[in-house]
């Protein structure tokens, strides 16, 4: 596969059959229980991967697109749940960065003292420097590539189903539907948003050299009453695609 290529991840299908459809001389190829479809759209070449949900399958999915076809670069985008009130559904959020904040270490707390996720405030660096280090206890962030955010940011204006900003999109195996829970993450990662994928990709295509970006539309947001929209995926693929081909043709 040609090197100029851009990987698009989505976890579900309502986030990449809108792409799929799109693609010209389309191919597709299965890996475990990974699908990839190869394709080129007004000139350029993508790979759409379905990874699945969450950030195992996430990260198998990064690794088998990285070594089987070299792209230059990988975008991970779909739908997210808002942890900032000012954003409304259909929104989408340039992940600066990413985190994951399921990676927690919980305080010691005695038998019959319960559970607060309140207080869980550290965490485990899965990438340390010094991997001598059994308890490297450091929040790690992964920036978002700088050209990928440039093209992205480039395209902002075209985008006419909400507005675009920048953030910090929070990563997790988990749904939070609790309005402290979520105020807590907000105020502990500044997250503007969460979702199960990005910072799992992000962990892997750092470990590979890979340039990456997430880019996240809100189709739920509990802070201000926004009601899950699932026509919010094929507007973020819409946008996606546009970054895409900017990023490809620069
Ligand atoms: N409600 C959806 C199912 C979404 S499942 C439906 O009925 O089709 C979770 C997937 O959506 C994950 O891949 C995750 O990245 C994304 N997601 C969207 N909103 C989320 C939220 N509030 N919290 C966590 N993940 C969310």
């Amino acid at each position: 596969m040609s090197e100029n290529c851009v990987v698009i991840q989505a976890a579900l299908p309502l986030e990449c059959e809108y792409l799929v459809g799109l693609l010209a001389n389309v191919r597709q190829e299965i890996r475990g229980g990974w699908v990839f479809w190869r394709g080129e759209y007004e000139g350029v070449d993508l790979i759409v991967s379905k990874t699945r949900m969450g950030l195992s399958n996430a990260a198998a999915a990064t690794a088998i697109a990285i070594e089987r076809y070299q792209p230059r670069a990988i975008i991970n985008q779909g739908t997210s749940g808002g942890h900032d009130p000012e954003l409304n559904v259909f929104d989408i959020v340039l992940g600066v960065q990413t985190v994951n904040c399921g990676m927690v270490k919980t305080p010691s707390v005695a038998a019959g003292g319960g559970s607060n996720s309140l207080t869980w405030v550290e965490a485990f660096d899965m990438l340390p420097d010094d991997e001598s280090d059994p308890e490297p206890i450091r929040q790690r962030y992964y920036p978002a590539d700088a050209e990928l955010l440039a093209a992205a940011r480039a395209l902002r204006a075209n985008y006419t189903h909400g507005k675009v900003v920048e953030g910090t999109i929070a990563s997790a195996d988990c749904w939070n539907n609790e309005l402290d829970r979520i105020a807590f993450l907000r105020q502990h990662y500044g997250s503007s948003v969460e979702e199960m994928e990005a910072a799992s990709v992000a962990q892997i295509a750092q470990q590979y050299g890979v340039p990456m970006l997430a880019i996240r539309v809100v189709s739920n947001n509990i802070t201000n009453g926004g009601a899950y929209n699932p026509d919010t995926g094929k507007a973020c693929q819409d946008f996606v695609l546009q970054v895409a081909k900017r990023y490809l043709q620069a």
